[in-house]
């Protein structure tokens, strides 16, 4: 798909930008170090394409084609070993036939994420803990741990979250988009604060997770939410998938203070790829508008069949030929937050969160294939070998096993 010479000019306007484009290749000693390396993205929101009629993640795929990011073959590709598999849950209402819906939603959602690793055990392995991360990758197979984006689920029993533990989860975010039981959101559409940081119920889900083991996870909660898990939380604290407010002012983001408090704690940043965070973009009402509404049949639409998912597609693709995205953040702006995160707290306190089927991916990275420009990137920035490791996976594991030792404390 990037010989251009041989594409009609009909079937490039559909194309994003950067597939007409070259991409850069790594060099063969930057690939080889790369695949050597223990690689773990801590946010993968690829759990949503398993229920997908159809697709299966032992088939290669192209993101200019269904949109995915993940699959085992682009994994082998890309250098990806495995990685923190979300169980993401949208915000719905916050009432008791809310959380009932989100509750099952979850469950089955994570046993979508397990049936994963049961049908094919030559190539998946679930991970529990910390250190079970680099025999599996050894033997040749993906890393799968579970995570909770969203804790809305839970409803009002924290102690629901013991079952998500025994289903695997080991990663926790408190709220999404808006604010919910547990926590205000960074985004919430009202735009002011509801609880100031955690709810009560909130300071109880806390206390839940560092009982368990499960690290408390700040991406997409407010700042306030951040400076009470950092001041009630006995173990470290992970921003899964988050930038820097520095590099660009968005309430997703965080600030150099915020970055300071969190090392402080022996916590991690993971970097995430989702454009809106990175940079402004030209505005383009057109495209988001009809982005929107294609979004909200999706929504609507929980169970899919092959035929409407393909018509779906289909509509998706017009929207790019009709109102292509000309301003997409790169490569460069997703370096740009994760060279000044390094720079402000050092290489023990930075990760990969790139948010890959989640709306992560930018112009030059486009999927999991394109991660070795990563290492070649750190390289370049003057990190060694043992940096760019811990990068990629010792700091989150680090944190994880941090959270481990403090269980029950
Ligand atoms: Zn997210």
């Amino acid at each position: 798909m990037r010989t251009g010479l041989m594409m009609g000019a009909a079937l490039m306007a559909l194309l994003p930008l950067t597939a007409q484009a070259e991409a850069p290749v790594v060099t063969k000693q930057v690939y080889q170090l790369h695949q050597k390396l223990l690689t773990l993205d801590s946010h993968l929101d690829t759990p949503a394409s398993l229920d997908l009629p159809g697709w299966s993640i032992e088939e290669g795929h192209e993101v200019h084609g269904d949109y995915t990011q993940v699959d085992l073959p682009r994994m082998k590709k890309g250098g990806l070993d495995g990685g923190f598999w979300a169980i993401y849950t949208g915000q719905g209402p916050v009432t008791v036939e809310g959380f009932r819906k989100a509750r099952d939603f979850a469950i089955l959602r994570g046993l979508s994420i397990r049936n994963m690793v049961a049908a094919d055990p030559a190539n998946f392995a679930l991970a529990l803990e910390a250190k079970d991360a680099a025999p599996i990758a050894a033997a040749g197979k993906r890393v799968v741990y579970l995570s909770i984006e969203n804790a809305y689920p839970l409803g009002e029993d924290v102690t629901l979250l013991k079952t998500f533990y025994d289903i695997g989860v080991r990663v926790s975010g408190f709220a999404h988009f808006a604010h919910n039981q547990f926590a205000d959101s960074s985004t919430d559409p009202s735009g002011k604060p509801r609880f100031g940081g955690l709810s009560p119920l909130g300071k109880e889900l806390l206390k839940e997770m560092n009982r368990l083991g499960i690290v408390p996870d700040a991406s997409h909660s407010s700042d306030q939410v951040l400076d009470d898990l950092l001041a009630l939380s006995t173990t470290p604290i992970l921003l899964t998938h988050s930038g820097c407010k520095a590099v660009y002012g968005h309430p997703r983001n965080i600030d150099d203070d915020h970055l300071k408090a969190l090392a402080a704690k022996g916590g991690v940043i993971q970097m995430n790829a989702y454009g809106t965070y990175l940079r402004a973009s030209k505005p383009n009402p057109q495209r988001q508008e009809a982005l929107k509404a294609l979004f909200g049949q999706l929504r609507e639409d929980a169970k899919l069949s092959p035929e409407k998912r393909a018509e779906l597609l289909a509509k998706r693709q017009e929207i790019d030929r009709l109102y292509p995205d000309t301003d997409r953040p790169t490569f460069d702006d997703f370096m740009a937050h994760m060279l000044h995160a390094l720079k402000v707290v050092g290489p023990d306190h930075v990760g990969v969160g790139a948010d890959w089927d989640g709306g992560g991916g930018v112009v030059g990275m486009e999927d999991v294939v394109d991660l070795p420009k990563i290492t070649a990137a750190l390289l370049k920035a003057g990190y060694s070998e043992a940096d760019i490791q811990k990068i990629w996976s010792g700091n989150v594991l680090r944190v994880l096993a941090a959270n481990e030792a403090g269980k029950g404390k």
